[in-house]
């Protein structure tokens, strides 16, 4: 097992329509606040029998005091800073500070950032719901490489990236970034992603995006064999054919997911699929808490979004997953799954906050 606890400090720039941690507009986590949380999260990883990291979300640049968040992370025994490094640009963009919280987070031994696109500026800007945050995200990115950053881009495929390719390319010749990604969002059960339902690509999106996946360093071949597993009509064909539901939601999981909200509520499951509430973690006494975590099963999919007893038929899933765009892409089997379960309507497990 493995604990990760996503620490949530200032909430998001953007509200994108794909967001699994439901990120957006948030509190700011007071300084005193996040430097006690982190505190306590060293406290308890240190009695916990695995492993623990924390990751600072959603947009931690976004915090006026980030450079000593950083640095009380740093110096933490028993629990390591996860750093994603994805940003959107407009945090950074607007600190006069920029350079020095750059410096900051290079000093700290994060030294990798990423942005993530979309389609050109007036599609990017679209699926994060935010004016300006496609020119932010490339104005970010030249910035963060000039400053010594390993640059990654995140393309997250969508209906318009056949219509945008050529745009696309031109960005990332023009940034060349180290590292280029390239991802089919997810569906998981929260409320925003059903917005991004009507964005989806399409597997002869993806087909005739071939040529330019491989200049993008992409192996298309086994991207195209795993898309093809991924849609609701591959999905169906399988629970046709026997797949058995019960067996995938109650395999064992190896992650364990919390997360700590800006007043200091410490929960498990990620951001946005909070099942229940631990308390508060400034609070908490580390012991009990560790003791807690130690007995919680993994959290990173399936169970931790749907009670087995309460899973359909087999046969009624594929049924409802037959009502759905056949060739509509989704990142894996899991996803396309919950798709379907919300499609019939069955209840989750995550709490309404
Ligand atoms: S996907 Fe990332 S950038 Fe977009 S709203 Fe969510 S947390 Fe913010």
């Amino acid at each position: 097992m493995e604990l990760n606890v996503d620490l949530l400090l200032a909430g998001c720039d953007t509200e994108c329509r794909h967001c699994y941690v439901n990120g957006g507009p948030g509190r700011l986590m007071p300084l005193e606040d996040a430097l006690l949380c982190l505190q306590k999260l060293d406290e308890i990883a240190a009695l916990l029998p695995f492993p623990a990291s924390f990751t600072l979300d959603n947009e931690p640049i976004k915090h006026p005091e980030i450079a000593a968040i950083l640095r009380s992370a740093a110096g933490l025994k028993h629990i390591e800073h996860y750093h994603h490094g994805m940003t959107t640009g407009l945090a950074l963009l607007r600190r006069a500070d920029r350079e020095a919280v750059v410096k900051s987070y290079l000093d700290c031994g994060c030294g990798s950032f990423g942005v993530t696109l979309h389609g050109d500026a007036a599609h990017h800007d679209e699926i994060v719901r935010r004016k300006g945050a496609f020119r932010a995200s490339v104005e970010a990115a030249a910035f963060l490489k000039a400053c010594g950053a390993e640059l990654n881009v995140s393309l997250l495929l969508n209906r318009f990236f056949r219509e945008d390719a050529a745009a696309l390319d031109r960005v990332i010749r023009e940034l060349k970034p180290d590292f280029i990604y390239f991802a089919v969002p997810n569906y998981t059960p929260h409320a925003r992603m059903m917005g991004f339902e009507d964005y989806r690509a399409r597997l002869s999106d993806l087909v005739a995006l071939s040529p330019l996946l491989r200049d993008w360093g992409q192996d298309a071949e086994a991207l195209l064999a795993r898309a093809e597993q991924s849609t609701p009509g591959a999905a169906a064909e399988r629970l046709e054919r026997g797949l058995d539901l019960q067996a995938l939601f109650r395999q064992e999981q190896q992650e364990l997911y919390c997360a700590v909200r800006q007043d200091r509520r410490l929960y498990l499951g990620n951001t946005g699929a909070e099942t229940a509430l631990l308390g508060d973690l400034g609070t908490l006494d580390p012991a009990l808490a560790a003791q807690r975590l130690s007995r919680e099963p993994g959290n990173r999919d399936y169970t931790a979004f749907y009670d087995p007893d309460a899973l359909p038929e087999a046969g009624t899933l594929a049924g409802a997953l037959r009502r759905l765009p056949a060739d509509r892409l989704y990142s894996d089997e899991a996803s396309v799954l919950y798709r379907g379960l919300a499609e019939l309507g069955v209840p989750t497990r995550i709490l309404a906050l």
